[in-house]
């Protein structure tokens, strides 16, 4: 193929274009989001065209479930982003997303591709369709430039890693039990005590759940064979916040709502995006979201994320949160291993 004729780069443009700079001078890697991990198999064909006839034929999986092509000339972004159309139209349009000008590729890489783990439509364990609902969270807040990072998990085994993330979404389901279908087995009983938390015990060859201490697995429904306990159909979901990678301060997110509903999930990571506008620091060329949380400290962050929100009367929001994490430190080795 022949390159376009105008090869002039502007970097600023190209990485709001989901384009990275790379160490490879005159080539690009554009990074294709697929919200929820979840991709129709027949946009495979797309994605080996450009990368055959465009790049380095090499597709990069990436950690947030997108896919990274590589060896793309910048002097044909223009030309690639015309082959996405249809990628676009499936993943982002059809969910509702808005892209004003589909033909021009990605309008924003700042709020990173929603990672989620397969969700109930495969998993056994899954309390919820995670597909879904990435693509509903998606809807509300892509295309963003702000950094941000959201997982979901289809229960508290957390497979995705929502942990690492700014937000990680973790399913729960509310066990409701009927004493008289309950035959004492203790199968739920050992099964929590030795898997989960030990939330069951059994009193008088009859159950009881320790509400402070269950995380909504919902094993105890799975493995009872009577069927003494069922879901209730409210799905509830943990919201976890502020964990991250990176080089300065890596931590895993800490509790910040049990037991919320759908709407105070997505409510929640919207009115974040307006929590960030009020305290960014804007002399900054980034700043990512935990950062900003840091400086202002978590009472500002929940005030502002809660001012206009109904919770739902299940929901417990945590009164203080300390993250801690990992801080790199010089003594952190035995000197008499220094050579
Ligand atoms: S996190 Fe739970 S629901 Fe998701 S894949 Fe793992 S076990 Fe299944
Ligand atoms: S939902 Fe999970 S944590 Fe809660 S009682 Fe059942 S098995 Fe235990
Ligand atoms: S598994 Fe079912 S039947 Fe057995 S103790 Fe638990 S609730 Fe009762």
């Amino acid at each position: 193929m022949a390159p376009d004729v105008n090869s002039d780069v502007n970097t600023k443009t190209i990485v709001k274009n989901a384009y990275r700079i790379t160490r490879t001078r005159g080539k690009t890697a554009l990074r294709i989001r697929v919200p929820g991990g979840c991709l129709k198999a027949k946009h495979f064909d797309l994605l080996k065209k450009i990368s055959q006839d465009y790049g380095d034929g090499i597709v990069h999986l990436t950690t947030r479930q997108g896919f990274e092509i590589s060896g793309i000339d910048y002097s044909s972004i223009s030309r690639v982003n015309s082959l996405l159309m249809p990628l676009l139209q499936d993943l982002e349009i059809d969910i509702g997303v808005t892209i004003k000008d589909l033909s021009k590729g990605y309008p924003s890489a700042g709020t990173r591709n929603i990672a989620a783990c397969i969700g109930n439509r495969v998993c056994p364990f899954a309390n919820y369709n995670t597909t879904a609902l990435a693509q509903r969270i998606e809807k509300e807040i892509y295309p963003n430039d702000y950094h941000v990072k959201v997982a979901l998990t289809g229960c508290p085994n957390d497979c995705i890693k929502s942990r690492m993330n700014d937000f990680g979404i973790v399913g729960m389901a509310e066990p409701q039990y009927d004493y008289k279908r309950c035959i004492g087995c203790e199968a739920c009983v050992k099964n929590c005590k030795s898997q989960v938390t030990g939330a069951l015990s059994l009193h008088k060859e009859k159950v009881k759940r320790d509400t402070r201490r269950c995380i909504g697995c919902g094993e105890c429904i799975l493995k009872c064979p009577t069927a003494a306990w069922t879901r209730n159909p409210v799905k509830f979901y943990d919201i976890l916040i502020m964990g991250r990678t990176g080089k300065k301060n890596p931590r895993i997110a800490e509790q910040f709502i049990q037991w919320a509903d759908e709407d105070v999930v997505i409510k929640v990571i919207k009115n974040t995006y307006r929590f960030i506008d009020e305290h960014i620091d804007k002399t900054l060329a980034k700043e990512h979201i935990g950062y900003i949380v840091d400086r202002t400290g978590y009472q500002v962050f929940r005030g502002k994320v809660l001012e206009d929100i109904k919770l739902n009367p299940e929901a417990r929001v945590a009164k203080h949160i300390h993250w801690g994490g990992f801080r790199y430190s010089s003594d952190m080795f035995m000197s008499d291993n220094l050579q």
